[in-house]
């Protein structure tokens, strides 16, 4: 509590102290009291537009948002495009083994007409000859069947959901910071009035605001693991 003994804490001051600030728990004269709140509300209007800076900031969020969805986007499309590559690839791979299959088909062809043909100059084909010719074509029937009717091994494309990290938390601390309630004993203006046009002094200690936090996506490569068979 106040108390007439003691003097004015500030140093040149020869007053008698009127009250104690709750801020700093100094014993001032009515003044200094005064001065001392003045040079406080005085930090206001400085703090009222960083608070409108900050409400601007906030405002044009959407753009921070489509900027990530930007890198989501570009995931896609690279995504997409590893997909489709790989999608060439088995398709190469298939033609080729396609062709290959059918070049062994089409010698083989050449073998049994060459055979045929010898049977029939010869005209002495021997019944063990025309089974054999008859179990040729069955199986060359069939090989032909079977590549019309290439199924494929396929297992779905599985994507693991941590290929893309979305941040939940970009700030450590809480955002609301309630103030200490703290009051003049004497008071002599209201600390938290806003029409501050009193000394504009001691405003060069800005509060430090938290950096940009970083906000991007974290994304893995895509990777595309389907077994190199068919
Ligand atoms: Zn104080
Ligand atoms: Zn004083």
């Amino acid at each position: 509590m106040a108390s007439s003994s003691l003097p004015c804490a500030v140093s040149e001051c020869k007053r008698p102290s009127r009250a104690l600030c709750n801020c700093c728990q100094q014993y001032l004269c009515r003044d200094h009291l005064k001065q001392h709140d003045d040079l406080i509300d005085a930090q206001l209007p400085h703090l009222a537009d960083q608070i409108n800076a900050l409400s601007d900031q906030f405002n044009n969020s959407t753009l921070l948002e489509s900027s990530g969805l930007t890198e989501l986007n570009r995931w896609r499309e690279d995504a997409h495009k590893t997909v489709g590559q790989f999608y060439e690839r088995k398709c190469q791979q298939f033609r080729q083994v396609v062709q290959e299959r059918q070049n062994k088909q089409r010698k083989e062809l050449d073998r049994m007409r060459s055979n045929m043909n010898e049977l029939i100059r010869e005209q002495e084909a021997t019944q063990v000859q025309i089974n054999s010719m008859t179990e040729s074509i069955r199986s060359f029937e069939q090989d032909i069947n079977n590549l019309q009717q290439v199924h494929f091994k396929i297992n779905p494309l599985v994507i693991d959901d941590n290929l893309i990290s979305i941040p939940q938390e970009t700030t450590s601390r809480d955002l609301l910071h309630e103030p200490p309630q703290h009051q003049t004993m004497q008071s002599t203006s209201n600390i938290v009035s806003n029409n501050d046009r009193h000394l504009p002094a001691n405003q060069k200690r800005n509060p430090s605001f938290p950096g940009k936090e970083n906000r991007g996506f974290q994304i893995s490569r895509f990777l595309v693991t389907i077994m190199d068979h068919i």
